[in-house]
C-alpha cells in the first residue's frame, strides 16, 4: 500500500478568535444576523436520508426559550423505520467515502470552518434564539465549532498514511489507520453547533458515514451546520441528517445492526442506556460496537482560605452562572474552607445579584433562559429540595418574563452528601459546601460518581500540586474558572460516571474514529 501523499499545507491551528461586542461593526453586524433569523422563524426543514428529502406527517416544533410562543422551525419526526433507512443509506455510502483521499475529505472539513467563520453571526443568532444562549455564548459555540473543524482536519492529515512502526529484519512493515463504518452521532442541545458539528466533523474527516439525530430541543442548529456541510462538499448519502426523539429514532440507530459506533453526549442516564444497548448485538452484526460517551459532571470548584477571594468569586460566579448553569463543565459545588465560608460567601451574594436575566437576544442579560419548560420545573424541584437541606441565601424561583427564567440561586451549608451536592441539576444552582481543611476539601470534591471539570483556587503551591496530584477529573482548572475549554489547549472530556473521557479537541480524539492495521511483508 502506498503512502498517502499529503499535499495539503496547512497554518499551525490556532483558535477562531472570540467577537468583540463592544465595537459598534461586530454589536450592528449581531442584530442585523438577530432580524435575519428571525425573519425566517417558522421555516420547515426536511430530514435527509440517502440523498432525499424527507418528511412525515408528525412533526417537532423548535421554540424559543426566551419567548416560548416563538416557533424557530418545524422539523420531522423519524420513525424508528425511519433511522434504519438512515443508517442502511449511510453503510451503503462508507463504500465509497472511506476511498475519497484523507486530504480531499479534510479540504471539505476546512471548506466548512471557512463557511461558518462567514456566516458566524448568523450561525450565533440562531443558537441565541433556539437554545437561549448570550450572545457572548453563542460566540463562543460558533467559534468551538469552527475550531472543531480547524483542529480535527489538521489531526487528520497527521493520521492518515503509513505510520513506521519497530522496523523488523527481512520485512517491510508499517501501520495504518482505517475508518470504523457508520457513526450514530447523537448530540446534546447544550452546544448546539459545536458538540453536533464536532463529532460529526471528526467522524466524516476520517472517513465514516454518519446519522446524526440533534437533541429535539435543537435541531435548527443541527440542520444549519449540515446544510453548511453539504455546501461544502459532503455527500449527502454520507451524512444522513435525522429529527425525532431519542427514544424512538435515536434508539433505533444505536441499536440497529450497520451501526459500527455511536458518537454520544448528553446526560449519564441516556449515556447508560446507549452503553447497555450498544453492548448487545443485533441479528446480524459482525462486531463490536464502539461507544464514545460524554456524559454530565457535578463539577466543584475548591475556594481555599490562602485564594484570592475576588477571583474566586469572578471565577465561580462565571462558571456557575453563565449560559444559566446549563454547561457539563459549569460548576455546580463551591467547597470553601470553614476560614474564609462567611467571607466568600458574602461576596459571592453580592456579585450574583448584580446578574441580570432575561430574554438572550439583548445583550445585556448576562443570563438568559433555561432550555425548556421540562427543565425549568426540574430545577425549580431541585431548588426545593435544596433550600430543605442546605441555606437558601439567593434566588430560589423563577424570574420575571414569558421565557423560562430561573433566578440565579445559591444554597450555602450543604451537606456533601445530599442530593443537591450530588446530582447533576444542569441549571443556575449553586451549592456552597464548607470543608475543614484543603484534603477535607479535596475529599468532599472527589466524592461524587463524577470527574469532569474541577477548579482550585489557591496561593499555596503545595496545595495546587496537592491537587494536580489527588482532584480525579478529567479537566482540572488552577487559580482560574472550570469553564471554557479551548479546544487544543484543554482537551475535553471527563472520567466515572462523566463518560469515556474521549477528549475531544485533543490529539487522542480521532483515534476512537479509527482502527489500526498493521501490515508486514517479508522483503529479500
Ligand atoms: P440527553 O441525554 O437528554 O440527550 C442527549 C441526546 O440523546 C439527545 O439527542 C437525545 O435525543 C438523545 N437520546 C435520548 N434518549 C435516547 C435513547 N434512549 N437512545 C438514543 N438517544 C437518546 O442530554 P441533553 O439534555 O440533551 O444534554 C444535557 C446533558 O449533556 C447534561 O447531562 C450535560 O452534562 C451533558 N453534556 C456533557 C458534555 C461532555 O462533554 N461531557 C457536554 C455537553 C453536555
Amino acid at each position: 500500500m502506498a503512502t498517502a501523499e499529503v499535499k495539503l499545507s496547512v497554518a499551525e491551528f490556532v483558535n477562531e478568535p472570540f467577537v468583540d461586542f463592544a465595537r459598534p461593526e461586530n454589536k450592528k453586524a449581531m442584530e442585523d444576523a438577530l432580524a435575519k433569523v428571525a425573519g425566517e422563524f417558522g421555516r420547515e426543514y426536511p430530514m435527509y436520508i440517502g440523498g432525499e428529502r424527507v418528511f412525515t406527517t408528525e412533526k417537532l416544533y423548535s421554540t424559543n426559550p426566551s419567548r416560548p410562543s416563538q416557533v424557530i422551525g418545524v422539523f420531522q419526526m423519524a420513525s424508528a423505520e425511519q433511522a434504519a433507512q438512515a443508517v442502511q443509506a449511510a453503510h451503503e455510502a462508507f463504500a465509497s467515502w472511506k476511498r475519497v483521499p484523507a486530504e480531499k475529505r479534510v479540504e471539505i472539513i476546512f471548506r466548512a470552518a471557512r463557511i461558518i467563520r462567514e456566516r458566524k453571526f448568523e450561525l450565533s443568532a440562531l443558537i441565541c434564539y433556539e437554545v437561549g444562549k448570550s450572545w457572548i455564548e453563542a460566540d463562543a459555540d460558533s467559534a468551538e465549532t469552527i475550531d472543531f473543524c480547524e483542529f480535527y482536519g489538521r489531526e487528520m492529515l497527521r493520521l492518515t498514511g503509513e505510520h513506521p512502526v519497530t522496523p523488523q529484519k527481512g520485512e517491510k512493515n508499517y501501520l495504518v489507520y482505517l475508518p470504523l463504518g457508520v457513526g450514530a452521532v447523537i448530540p446534546p442541545w447544550n452546544f448546539p453547533a459545536a458538540i453536533a458539528a464536532g463529532m460529526t466533523a471528526a467522524s466524516l474527516v476520517t472517513g465514516n458515514t454518519v446519522v446524526l439525530k440533534p437533541s429535539e430541543e435543537a435541531p435548527a442548529v443541527a440542520a444549519k451546520v449540515v446544510e453548511i456541510f453539504y455546501e461544502a462538499g459532503v455527500p449527502r448519502e454520507a451524512l444522513n441528517f435525522i429529527t425525532g426523539t431519542g427514544e424512538v429514532a435515536g434508539d433505533a440507530m444505536v441499536r440497529h445492526a450497520k451501526t459500527r459506533y455511536i458518537a454520544f453526549t448528553g446526560s449519564k442516564e441516556v449515556g447508560l442506556i446507549i452503553s447497555e444497548a450498544a453492548a448487545k448485538r443485533a441479528p446480524g452484526q459482525i462486531w463490536i460496537k464502539r461507544a464514545v460517551l460524554e456524559m454530565g459532571g457535578k463539577d466543584a470548584t475548591i475556594v481555599d482560605e490562602e485564594a484570592d477571594l475576588d477571583s474566586a468569586v469572578e471565577g465561580v460566579t462565571q462558571a456557575a452562572f453563565g449560559y444559566s448553569g446549563q454547561k457539563c463543565s459549569a460548576c455546580s459545588r463551591a467547597i470553601v474552607s470553614e476560614k474564609v465560608f462567611d467571607a466568600f460567601v458574602g461576596k459571592l451574594v453580592e456579585r450574583v445579584k448584580k446578574i441580570s436575566v432575561g430574554p438572550s437576544d439583548e445583550p445585556h442579560n448576562y443570563m438568559g433562559p433555561v432550555v425548556s419548560a421540562t427543565a425549568m420545573e426540574g430545577i425549580l424541584g431541585y431548588i426545593d429540595v435544596g433550600a430543605k437541606e442546605g441555606k437558601l441565601v439567593l434566588g430560589g424561583g423563577r424570574a420575571a418574563g414569558e421565557g423560562y427564567f430561573v433566578e440565579p440561586t445559591i444554597i450555602a451549608d450543604v451537606d456533601p452528601k445530599s442530593r443537591i451536592a450530588q446530582e447533576e441539576v444542569f441549571g443556575p444552582v449553586l451549592a456552597v459546601i464548607k470543608a475543614r481543611d484543603f484534603e477535607h476539601a479535596l475529599e468532599i470534591a472527589n466524592d461524587t460518581e463524577f470527574g469532569l471539570t474541577g477548579a482550585v483556587y489557591s496561593r499555596n503551591a503545595e496545595k495546587i500540586a496537592r491537587a494536580e496530584e489527588a482532584f480525579f477529573v478529567g479537566n482540572l482548572y488552577l487559580n482560574r474558572k472550570c469553564t471554557g475549554a479551548m479546544v487544543g489547549a484543554h482537551p475535553f472530556g471527563g472520567f466515572n460516571m462523566s463518560g469515556t473521557d474521549s477528549k475531544t479537541g485533543g490529539k487522542d480524539y480521532l483515534l476512537h474514529f479509527l482502527q489500526a492495521k498493521s501490515v508486514a511483508e517479508k522483503v529479500g
